[in-house]
């Protein structure tokens, strides 16, 4: 049970107060212990304002932080909230640059009282639930899939219940199947995914949605497109291919797509992505019509894209051999409808696919001739 006390801070905080069932007496029954904490007052001092005005930043811990969107989320926080506010927390062994970054520990998703202890101990006020397995690998992994996307979202959501956390999942265009409208695709209709990943999507939206109306969880998530980032390798989903044209162009000048060239997906560049995320968490709950929101900025096909590329490397040559992620794709949607974000909590885009490909190029091509020059000097 959990009970939110009406005393507020002068700085708008409020004072939480979970009763929870932490420890079990020798004879297994449930023991309560009563935890205090004080998180952002919804709507008045959330996280939606400047953060030097506010003595308290929130503490937050990010789950799977070592993917494709873990690390620029942790950065773009870290600058608002400060280094040592947000936490980074994989099962895998961090890169150097990673750990000079700021804290970084070892936190798996299927272990419960790890992710107590880590709450408790660093004082967390948000959880940021990145880890997952994505659409093509879930397929390849079915029961790790259903562990680590279900499982392990059941114990962040108990996690953050428990301790009065704010709670943020990213779905995904893949919580949408082919029964769903595709173009557009609004934020509620039909949902019938044919994936694993799908499947635990919607399970991930539903839970928490029943959590925050059942227990007042700050339930929040948005459905991702695809994402493109030029710091990061994607982690094994169907729309990974916009990302590896940019990697072929700048290396072999040829890219095998897995889909056919028509194949019409919504796509995000991620300083996009970082920006609705961070804005989405600071916004305060009476501005929220939903916990669920669909995001997105552009949607092209593969030969669009390649037509895009090959603006800045010309002799790019791109065949199409679609494979077992054709049939992913084929039930996705095509056109993603975020009229409600914009209205609601006054989401924009910035990036479209010229001015996303043009940051692509710029951020790789010195990238591409730094390690080109080093092998040159190393073959000399
Ligand atoms: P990713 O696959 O690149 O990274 C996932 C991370 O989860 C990995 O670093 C992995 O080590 C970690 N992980 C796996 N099992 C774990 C466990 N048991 N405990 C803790 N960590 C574990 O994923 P991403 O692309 O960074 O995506 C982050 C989130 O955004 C995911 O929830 C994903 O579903 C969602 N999303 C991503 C995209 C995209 O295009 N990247 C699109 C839509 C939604």
């Amino acid at each position: 049970m959990e009970v939110i006390a009406p005393e507020t801070s002068r700085d708008g905080w409020q004072r939480r107060i979970a009763y929870s069932y932490a420890c079990r007496c020798k004879n297994g029954s449930p023991v309560p212990t009563t935890l205090t904490r004080w998180v952002p007052q919804a709507g008045i001092n959330g996280y939606g304002h400047d953060p030097k005005d506010s003595p308290r930043h929130p503490r937050v811990l990010i789950t799977g932080a070592l993917g494709q969107l873990g690390q620029g989320l942790a950065k773009v926080m870290r600058e608002r909230y400060g280094r040592d506010n947000v936490i980074m927390s994989d099962i895998k062994k961090p890169p150097p640059h990673v750990l000079q970054s700021g804290r970084f520990l070892f936190a798996d998703v299927l272990d419960l009282r790890g992710l107590r202890e880590l709450v408790v101990n660093y004082e967390i006020d948000c959880l940021v639930h990145f880890s997952a397995l994505l659409s093509a690998i879930g397929e390849q992994n079915i029961p790790l899939a259903m562990q680590v996307n279900i499982e392990g979202v059941h114990n962040v959501q108990e996690v953050a219940k428990q301790f009065g956390l704010k709670l943020f999942i990213p779905s995904t265009i893949g919580a949408f199947g082919p029964d769903s409208p595709r173009n557009p695709t609004p934020d509620v209709t039909i949902q019938r995914p044919r994936t694993i990943y799908g499947v635990s999507k919607v399970h991930a939206e539903l839970m928490g949605e029943y959590y925050h109306h059942r227990f007042g969880l700050d339930f929040r998530s948005l459905r991702y497109p695809g994402v493109i980032s030029a710091d990061t390798m994607p982690g094994g989903g169907t729309t990974d291919y916009a990302q590896m044209i940019f990697h072929d162009a700048l290396t072999t000048k040829q890219h095998d797509c897995y889909l056919r060239p028509d194949t019409r997906l919504p796509m995000m560049f991620i300083d996009d992505v970082l920006r609705a995320t961070v804005d989405f968490l600071e916004t305060g709950s009476d501005k929220l019509s939903m916990r669920t929101y669909n995001v997105t900025a552009m949607s092209f096909t593969p030969e669009e894209i390649a037509a895009e590329v090959k603006k800045y490397v010309p002799d790019l040559e791109v065949t199409y051999q679609p494979d077992h992620r054709q049939a992913i794709a084929d039930q996705w949607p095509e056109v993603f409808d975020d009229c409600n974000a914009r209205q609601d909590w006054g989401w924009t885009h910035r990036y479209d696919l010229p001015t996303m490909c043009e940051t692509m190029m710029n951020a790789l091509v010195p990238q591409y001739n730094q390690s080109n020059n080093a092998v040159d000097a190393i073959e000399k």
